[in-house]
């Protein structure tokens, strides 16, 4: 199958995923000095390219320091009259614009610390890794996962530690200025499942400050009864990423999730989760199985209910499968195409959230473009569910939450920690606003629908 010029000009979706598979080289005139955002090191490292906003609103990241990506037939220019262009060799497929450069990047929060080493946008989201490198990268003999660079680039281009005032400084510029509605925690591995108790007082802290939508991706925990906690106060969405759907390749390239976790602890908790939060994320890479495979966890994922995150695989520099090819987008249009019309099949909600542009995956309702099939009564569902919502949202972010001056963040943080570490007292005796229910305070309800298809990809605990 060969894939024209005519359908790359014609479909964004179909561009966005050969670029995933291929990347882009840059030419001299093109980024950071016109306005770009700075290529950054980030979590797992997906966020590692040229962010860009594709025809149709797709924004995506864009492998650009990967080897692979100098083989690439895709170039940007730069010119006055037209602005940027992807070019395929020597012929334009379509005029571009690059992610704006938040104002808040390059700030600092009170303890002196970049704003943009706190929390980076990905797409229109923030995500923040709040805690120290995953554990298995510290082990004696490292058991990562093999597509991870999280252990190369915390410190790099993200800090390790940070404290709640700096979190919530940064998300409070991030709100003002960027227009975020929604922000994501992740974290890696930690002996004695510590992850949520570690998110607890961040989460708390935004949350009640902010009413933001709140999103997080860490390992599965090993009592459920957590995530009804969880939901207690506030979060709307919760990821687990199992990668791998086919158990023997799993074990080969997580290591670390195989030996403490297990593909069924993953799923069990996917499963529950998605009747505690409506929907709930379950994480693969397609491209570093079979795309048979990749599609059985797609149908296994949206049978129950939940959402299906898929990334693309890209061999980032540095780990152990930067010599991997990457995958061939022929094999990955299938996958996608599936992803579309198994959530629409099950009439998922896809697409609900205010202003949550996904860069790092291909979103399920994007895979609309790689699909014939046309489904009435699931897309006027989801047309009804989004209006709502985000009528909800908008007058509960209005009335509700204004942002407070930041000499009184000190405050907030003081309030929330006193909160903290009581699991598991009711949370709704001391979340705050709406918690769980109101749809007001972005949470809940259809929040967690709302969000589903926010997450990151190859960004993972
Ligand atoms: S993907 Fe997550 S669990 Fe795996 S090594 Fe990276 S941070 Fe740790």
């Amino acid at each position: 199958m060969t894939i024209t010029l005519e359908e790359l000009r014609r479909n964004p979706a179909l561009l966005k995923l050969d670029l995933y598979c291929k990347g882009i080289r840059l030419t001299d005139s093109c980024h950071e000095e016109k306005g770009g955002r700075k290529i950054m090191r980030t979590r797992a490292g997906l966020g590692s390219g040229l962010e860009l906003v594709l025809p149709h609103n797709l924004w995506t990241n864009v492998p650009v320091v990967e080897p692979f990506a100098n083989e690439s037939p895709y170039n940007l220019r730069h010119s006055e009259k037209r602005g940027f262009v992807v070019y395929h060799g020597d012929e334009a497929v379509t005029e571009v614009k690059l992610s704006p450069q938040p104002s808040w990047y390059e700030r600092e929060t009170t303890s002196g610390r970049k704003m943009t080493r706190i929390g980076s946008l990905q797409g229109t989201y923030l995500g923040v890794y709040p805690a120290t490198v995953c554990g298995f990268w510290t082990e004696e003999v490292k058991v990562n996962c093999r597509f991870c660079s999280v252990g190369l680039n915390l410190g790099v281009d993200d800090a390790e530690n940070k404290s709640v005032q700096d979190v919530l400084e940064t998300v409070l510029a991030a709100r003002k200025e960027s227009g975020i509605t929604y922000v994501d925690f992740n974290t890696g591995h930690y002996e004695g499942e510590t992850y949520l108790d570690i998110l607890e007082p961040y989460i708390r802290a935004v949350k009640e400050t902010t009413g933001l939508l709140i999103g997080i991706q860490t390992p599965p925990h090993s009592d459920l009864k957590r995530y009804d906690w969880l939901r207690g106060l506030g979060v709307n969405r919760v990821s687990f990423c199992f990668e791998i759907f086919d158990p023997e390749r799993f074990e080969e390239v997580c290591p670390g999730k195989a030996r403490t976790y297990g593909l069924e602890r993953y799923l069990e908790a996917t499963e529950y989760c998605a009747r505690v939060f409506d929907v709930a994320n379950g994480e693969i890479i397609a491209g570093l199985e079979s795309p048979e495979s990749s599609m059985k966890a797609i149908d296994w994922l949206t049978e129950r209910g939940s959402i299906p995150t898929v990334c693309v695989f890209r061999p980032l520099l540095g780990t152990d499968l930067e010599n991997e090819p990457p995958p061939k987008t022929e094999e990955m249009i299938p996958v996608f195409r599936h992803l579309y019309e198994a959530c629409m099949k099950h009439g998922l909600p896809i697409g609900i959230a205010p202003n949550v542009h996904v860069s790092l995956v291909m979103l399920p309702e994007e895979g609309r473009f790689l699909s014939s099939k046309r489904y009435r009564w699931a897309g006027v569902k989801n047309v009804t569910r989004r209006t709502a919502f985000r009528s909800a949202f908008k007058v509960g972010q209005s009335l509700l939450y204004r942002s407070p001056p930041v000499d009184k963040v000190p405050e907030i943080i003081a309030e929330v920690m006193e909160k903290c570490g009581n699991y598991p007292a009711n949370p709704s005796a001391t979340a705050g606003g709406n918690g769980a229910s109101g749809v007001g305070s972005g949470s809940g309800g259809n929040g967690a629908l709302a969000v589903a298809s926010t997450a990151s990809g190859q960004t993972k605990s």
